[in-house]
């Protein structure tokens, strides 16, 4: 894939840029470790601190990095510039926390006194740089909530982001030098992705976290697996959404539209499979159905857009390869199922919202993630047969579930095989919670103090009574 900023709306390919080559990757990973050697020695408050400024400039830079967004992956402008806010937010939280969520942990005065010990505590230390391979559907804030707490545990980063997002990938690192962090702190790669095996396996990288597909999570994996170095994977996602006779079916209904299309329906957590109950199956239909129907698709740049176009041809290819799967197969289009006919939309990559009943699971689209604003409907007996279609999937991401009823909640809390469960909303993450999936979405967590003890030496130190 070339590195390159193509407007999704229009095909137009605004800016190439050259991939770095051997010599100039090697330069940044020889900075890098040196800069560790440093910054490792650096206190929270001084990680703090920098890490505030970040905010504060990215905050003041949000118009204009929203702009860079919307027109690098075709999110709707307002949904770019909350990004930003969000981003700037999760800087503040782990300059907030992160002293408190690495200070040393000691096990109980009985549990000292049996290994001999005078005294014994846990200390989290830094692992090294660590290499980030990230996704462009969230373009900032895939790499934030990485970068904060990597940064705030006195690790540093090297960013290899997607190729069709450079511009955004080196704001970031502009981002992070003008926030005052030292030289070979945080750097951007624009690299492709056939450049990672070897980055890789650089002794000077101590980890890895990739956020994207499972074909990208597996290679990564394979090569972090011969070279033992530790991963986080945050792959792909089809989230069931169920809903249940004693739910707020309306209100079920309408947040359903904005967990199915939010960043025009390519979000991992976005939900993606709707069961529901046979008894409110109808009426949850109806007015998904008119809700997903209204929704306005057009120039992302245009504050009146709800859907602007998918970032990438290929991914509307992909996705309109599931919806003739599963019309072949026998699935009903209840709205939707093509390109918009509006000239003035011709040249995007623009996909209807898209709601697909009588989903079964010889169709692909029971089992691999529809990425963009395509829903998939079930229709469920009862709560047994609801649990049994939502966990039928290779992934477990995150999962939704509507419900009044606290027998019911307990059930699917308990059964659901998901990194998430949220009740009577929609799946979203916060800086406080940890994020992160089973199956093939992938292992280990993000955010909150999970997030930021991933890339740290659990170090135990013992001292003889
Ligand atoms: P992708 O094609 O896997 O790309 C993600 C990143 O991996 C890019 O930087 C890409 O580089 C790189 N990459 C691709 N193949 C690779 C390989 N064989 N070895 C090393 N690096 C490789 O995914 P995408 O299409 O950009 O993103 C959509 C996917 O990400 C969806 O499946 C979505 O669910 C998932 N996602 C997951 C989460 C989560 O938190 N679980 C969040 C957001 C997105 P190039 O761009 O240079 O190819």
């Amino acid at each position: 894939m070339p590195i390159a900023t193509v407007n999704p709306a229009t095909g137009e390919t605004l800016r190439t840029f050259q991939p770095l080559d051997a010599d100039a990757v090697e330069e940044r990973l020889a900075r890098a470790h040196r800069a560790f050697q440093e910054y490792r020695t650096t206190g929270f408050d001084e990680r703090a601190e920098l890490l505030r400024r970040a905010a504060d400039l990215l905050e003041r830079d949000r118009d204009e990095i929203a702009r860079t967004i919307t027109i690098e992956m075709g999110k709707p402008l307002g949904a770019a510039r909350a990004e930003a806010a969000k981003c700037a937010k999760a800087m503040r939280w782990y300059a907030d926390h992160a002293e408190e969520l690495l200070a040393d942990e000691r096990p109980s005065a009985a549990d000292i006194k049996d290994s001999g010990a005078s005294t014994a505590y846990v200390r989290y230390r830094p692992l090294g740089p660590v290499l980030a391979v990230m996704p462009w559907n969230f373009p900032l804030w895939q790499v934030v909530r990485f970068a904060a707490p990597a940064l705030m545990a006195g690790n540093v980063g090297l960013l290899k982001h997607a190729s069709n997002v450079p511009q955004t990938a080196l704001y970031l690192e502009e981002l992070m030098r003008r926030a005052g962090y030292r030289e070979g702190c945080f750097q951007t790669l624009l690299v492709g992705s056939r450049a990672v095996d070897a980055i890789l396996r650089d002794p000077r990288i101590a980890a890895a976290t990739l956020t994207g597909s499972e074909g990208a999570g597996r290679s990564v994996a394979a090569v972090a697996g011969d070279e033992i170095k530790k991963t986080v994977l945050e792959l792909g996602g089809s989230d069931p959404f169920v809903v249940m006779p004693s739910a707020d079916v309306a209100r079920a209904a309408q947040t359903a539209v904005t967990a199915r299309t939010q960043n025009n329906g390519q979000s991992c957590i976005a939900a993606k499979r709707f069961i529901v109950h046979t008894d409110v199956y109808d009426a949850f239909t109806e007015a998904f159905v008119a809700a997903m129907a209204r929704l306005r698709v057009g120039d992302p740049l245009d504050e009146a857009t709800d859907i602007g176009p998918l970032a990438t041809e290929q991914g509307r290819a992909d996705l309109e390869e599931l919806v003739d799967d599963a019309r072949e197969r026998g699935a009903t289009v209840l709205c939707g199922g093509g390109r918009p006919r509006a000239e003035e939309l011709a040249a995007g990559w623009y996909y209807e919202p898209t709601v697909l009943a009588g989903v079964t699971p010889g169709m692909r689209i029971h089992r691999e993630e529809a990425f963009g604003p395509v829903a998939a409907l079930y229709r469920a007996a009862d709560l047994d047969e609801a649990l049994r279609i939502a966990n039928d999937s290779p992934f477990g991401l995150s999962s939704n579930v509507w419900t009044e009823d606290e027998a019911e909640r307990e059930r699917f809390v308990a059964e659901l095989a998901a990194g998430g469960v949220y009740v009577n909303g929609m799946t979203a993450s916060h800086p406080a919670m940890p994020f992160g999936g089973v199956k093939r979405s992938g292992y280990g967590r993000e955010l909150a103090g999970h997030g930021i003890r991933e890339f740290c030496n659990a170090t135990t130190v013992w001292i003889s009574a």
